[in-house]
């Protein structure tokens, strides 16, 4: 018996693409008023690319306005972007900065509503509701995972188990003892936790309730999708969004054949990361969001250099809204070995297509003398350790020739003991650039 569709919002879910980018064209009108109105920021950006807000009549439009960067966050640090007084505020969230200054994002007591409800709308896609226990284990407090989750969770009456990140054991107790039906949190940390029941005799499959899983926050590859399946025995799910436009926004749906974003919310772009013009549907480019619906801190095509494909035909699920596929990598994390391009994501396809391989591995990039030098330390699956140094040599020799393959690259395969890699409860580091220190 097939079980029909359920949507949380079955109007907007479904709403026929015409209307829909009628809807969007009138929030977008509106949104260029407000922002040049109330954010002297991007009033300065639109006047000095000669833009004015009765230009933008159509959608289409969109490709006359200015783009905003990571960087226009972090130059207006703290609030230099906001279109509302703090008095308006609900709530800042702020992503860690690695170089620099962080990044603040505010939020109004609509933009956090918008926020659960998107999230409600994607959790109630791949049937998850008021029956479910979903552990949050995100971390919680300023980076958005762990209280995007929370709030998306207690909007479709799901029950919360809050765990944050961390302190994995009791977790794995209280995913048996409470029923956990569903977890959110990256896939790195799930991979540990997986590792962590293995230890204290616990089968994930056969001992906890767990069936669903949804990662994010870190890109992350098929095959390592596939791995988390067979070795828990859950479904994972593809979860996005990120700390500037919100927070954990979109899933997949049941139907797993890309990431819905809700158009009324978001208006979508894919662009050659190069020239900045649109890529056609199908194709990979920069995703670029303009924030539909947000007060507080609205950003007009924002480059957030995640890579991706759009699909725009209709999906299974009966929701008219775009999807993406899978984030295949940022731009940001490309590294150029050689002048060639690399993408830990490309690696980590590769490694985990081989069953000897475990899960976790480490890239390190050197310059020795005038070369650039490519060495990826990668731990063996339990179970392939060989004492016959003949073999050790022999599986040395398959990945290396499988990650030449794909990467066009000469790479020094190091394998390394199960266990000796750094593990990781939140984003996981994978590459160490030595040339930069
Ligand atoms: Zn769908």
């Amino acid at each position: 018996m097939k079980k029909m569709p359920e949507y949380w919002d079955p109007e907007i879910e479904t709403m026929p693409v015409d209307d829909l980018r009628k809807l969007q064209e009138e929030k977008l009108k509106k949104l260029v008023h407000y922002v040049y109105e109330n954010s002297p920021f991007y009033r300065k950006r639109f006047d000095e690319h000669g833009v004015r807000p009765e230009d933008i009549q159509t959608l289409e439009d969109v490709r006359k306005l200015p783009f905003t960067y990571k960087q226009d966050l972090r130059d207006t640090y703290p609030t230099g972007m906001f279109c509302v007084p703090n008095s308006k505020l609900a709530r800042f969230h702020a992503s860690s900065g690695t170089t620099g200054k962080p990044t603040v994002v505010g939020y109004t007591h609509k933009d956090i509503d918008n926020w659960a409800e998107s999230l409600a709308r994607a959790l109630t896609s791949v049937g998850v509701g008021k029956e479910d226990i979903l552990q949050v284990s995100y971390g919680y407090g300023l980076f958005t995972g762990g209280l995007g989750a929370h709030y998306g969770s207690e909007k479709v009456g799901a029950t919360v188990l809050p765990t944050s990140s961390g302190n994995t054991e009791r977790q794995l107790e209280l995913m048996k003892d409470l029923g956990t039906t569903s977890i959110a949190c990256t896939p790195s940390y799930f991979l540990y936790m997986i590792e962590t029941a293995r230890k204290e005799g616990i089968n994930i499959r056969n001992d906890t309730k767990l069936r669903k899983g949804f990662f994010g926050a870190e890109p992350w590859s098929e095959e390592l999708k596939r791995r988390i399946e067979e070795e828990s025995g859950i479904k994972a799910y593809d979860i996005y969004g990120t700390s500037e436009l919100s927070g954990p926004l979109f899933t997949e749906c049941d139907e797993q054949c890309g990431i819905h974003i809700w158009a009324d919310l978001f208006l979508v772009e894919i662009l050659d990361p190069e020239t900045g013009e649109p890529v056609p549907d199908g194709e990979t480019g920069e995703l670029v969001i303009t924030t539909l619906a947000k007060e507080a801190n609205p950003l007009i095509r924002y480059r957030i250099k995640d890579l991706t494909r759009k699909l725009s035909e209709p999906c299974k699920c009966g929701r008219t809204h775009p999807r993406i596929t899978r984030i295949s990598g940022r731009s940001d994390d490309m590294i150029i070995v050689r002048g060639i391009n690399v993408f830990p994501g490309q690696v980590e396809s590769v490694l985990m297509n081989i069953p000897e391989v475990g899960n976790h591995f480490m890239i390190i990039v050197d310059r020795i003398g005038p070369l650039d030098s490519m060495k990826v330390q990668i731990e063996m699956h339990e179970s392939a350790f060989s004492d016959k140094m003949s073999d050790m040599m022999a599986l040395k020799g398959k990945i290396a020739s499988a990650l030449k393959s794909v990467l066009n690259l000469a790479v020094e395969v190091e394998l390394v003991e199960h266990g000796s890699l750094p593990r990781s409860e939140g984003k996981s580091k994978k590459v160490i650039d030595k040339r930069k220190i």
